[in-house]
């Protein structure tokens, strides 16, 4: 069959972009079983069937297609979008990494230069994103488990290269993370495998920075990780307790307010190590890092994991304190200050959370009682403007008729607040107007975060 040609669809192939848009598989089933239906063909806008699957979020479709040898790179369409490209948009993580396993290319760029990442991240499809940035093909570890070269053995044992794909795969970048990794696998955690493990993710770091299509997230991430291995080795060879050894400096608070002053150099100092100090990433990572004191927010673990995984609006209150995973929800019940996954967390963090339990259970009363403090105050000040907008607005009430239309209730309250001739905004009308309401609220839910979380304890 002769290659297919833009907008040059024959009547089946319409039924396929047809059957596709209504995720109907079996119809896309026997459709792509006629031999007048090509995989790639291209639609009046370069795109194949593919690409329509993925913008689509078609799960099953995607399956099929790809299963038919659907070309995951094809780069006909109009603006250079890639199937990639679709499924970063249409925010579905499962597809995007459906192409990724297919092969898709992570560097190609669209008309306007950007990548699959940038395109998600542009419209806020984050998820997809860290998929995309922290995807690692089992291939590519594979290749060290064979003797390149001059090499009578392989850089990798074969038996190590699963355990040591899932370390490289995570999105948690967590230190306490990374090391239970390493843990859950006793093939893993001796000296000898970490050995050449760190190794081989030095080599792939090389590799991401000297290639031609740099990659420096994934050279930053190989990295950080080889740091912590080579940091494991030495805590293996020199500790009693070895891997909970590391486990517990990393955790250890400072007397002060418990925060982990060891972690926060520890992840300081792997950044300052990487070799590359021309790096975009290295220098933005350094910016970021170096103004900011320690015990101060944001830690340089918040900064990597949003450097590397393009997580944006982290907010530190989501995850759990021992080991950093997304959507912890169990809070101590006495502090009610630190959130874990579940008892194991809590539990290993309880040997030195226990010294600062109970000054930071003064420090959540304390703030509650504030919070709720400036909420009155701030009610009392907006009322107090309220009435003075009033007043100044009545001397020139000609004026603020003119400059505001009819609406004279509304508008009267919100012309205080604004010195520039602005015109006033919705919000600023609503809390004018309604202070007592909002101090109501917000005490409630105060109480509903509280009920929550001894609910999540029991
Ligand atoms: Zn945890
Ligand atoms: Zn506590």
């Amino acid at each position: 069959m002769a290659p297919p040609k833009k907008g040059d669809l024959n009547e089946e192939e319409r039924e396929l972009l047809e059957a596709i848009g209504k995720g109907n598989t079996a119809e896309a089933t026997r459709l792509l079983g006629s031999k007048n239906v090509h995989v790639n063909c291209l639609d009046e806008h370069g795109m194949t069937p593919l690409m329509h699957a993925a913008y689509k979020g078609k799960v099953d479709v995607c399956k099929l297609l790809l299963r038919h040898g659907a070309d995951v790179n094809c780069n006909e369409h109009e603006h250079g979008y890639t199937a990639l490209m679709f499924a970063g948009l249409s925010g579905n993580k499962e597809i995007t990494w459906m192409m990724l396993e297919a092969g898709a290319e992570t560097d190609t760029v669209n008309s306007v230069g950007r990548t699959a990442a940038q395109m998600a991240a542009f419209v806020g499809q984050h998820d997809c994103v860290t998929v995309i940035n922290n995807f690692f093909p089992r291939e590519r570890l594979d290749y060290y488990t064979k003797p390149q070269g001059l090499d009578k053995e392989p850089k990798l044992l074969a038996k190590l290269a699963g355990p040591l794909h899932k370390v490289i795969t995570t999105t948690n970048l967590h230190p306490v993370k990374i090391v239970l990794l390493v843990k859950e696998n006793p093939l893993l955690a001796e000296v000898e495998a970490m050995q050449k493990c760190y190794r081989v993710l030095d080599l792939i770091c090389e590799k991401c920075m000297k290639q031609r299509d740099m990659n420096e997230v994934l050279a930053v991430k190989m990295h950080y990780i080889s740091c912590i291995f080579q940091k494991c080795i030495l805590f293996l060879k020199e500790r009693e307790d070895k891997l909970d050894g590391f486990i517990r400096s990393l955790l250890k608070g400072r007397d002060t307010d418990g925060f982990p002053v060891y972690q926060e150099k520890f992840i300081r100092e792997c950044i300052r190590k990487f070799p590359y100090c021309e790096a975009t990433l290295l220098q933005q990572l350094v910016r970021s890092i170096a103004p900011v004191e320690i015990g101060s927010d944001p830690t340089a673990f918040s900064i990597l994991t949003q450097a590397i995984t393009g997580q944006v609006g982290f907010v530190e209150a989501e995850f759990c304190t021992t080991c950093g995973e997304k959507g912890a929800a169990k809070r101590c019940s006495i502090c009610k200050m630190v959130i874990y996954c579940d008892q194991n967390c809590q539990k290993m963090h309880w040997f030195t959370h226990k010294k600062a339990c109970k000054k930071l259970k003064e420090v959540h009363e304390k703030q509650e009682l504030e919070a709720a403090r400036e909420k009155k105050q701030q009610e009392r000040k907006q009322k107090k403007e309220a009435a003075q907008a009033a007043e100044s607005a009545l001397t020139s009430e000609e004026q603020v008729i003119s400059e505001f239309g009819d609406n004279k209730e509304v508008e009267l309250t919100c012309v205080g607040d604004k010195t520039e001739k602005t015109a006033p905004t919705k919000d600023t009308c609503a809390t004018a107007s309604q202070g007592d309401d909002v101090i109501e609220e917000k005490t409630q839910s105060a109480d509903t975060v509280v009920e929550k979380a001894q609910e999540s304890e029991e």
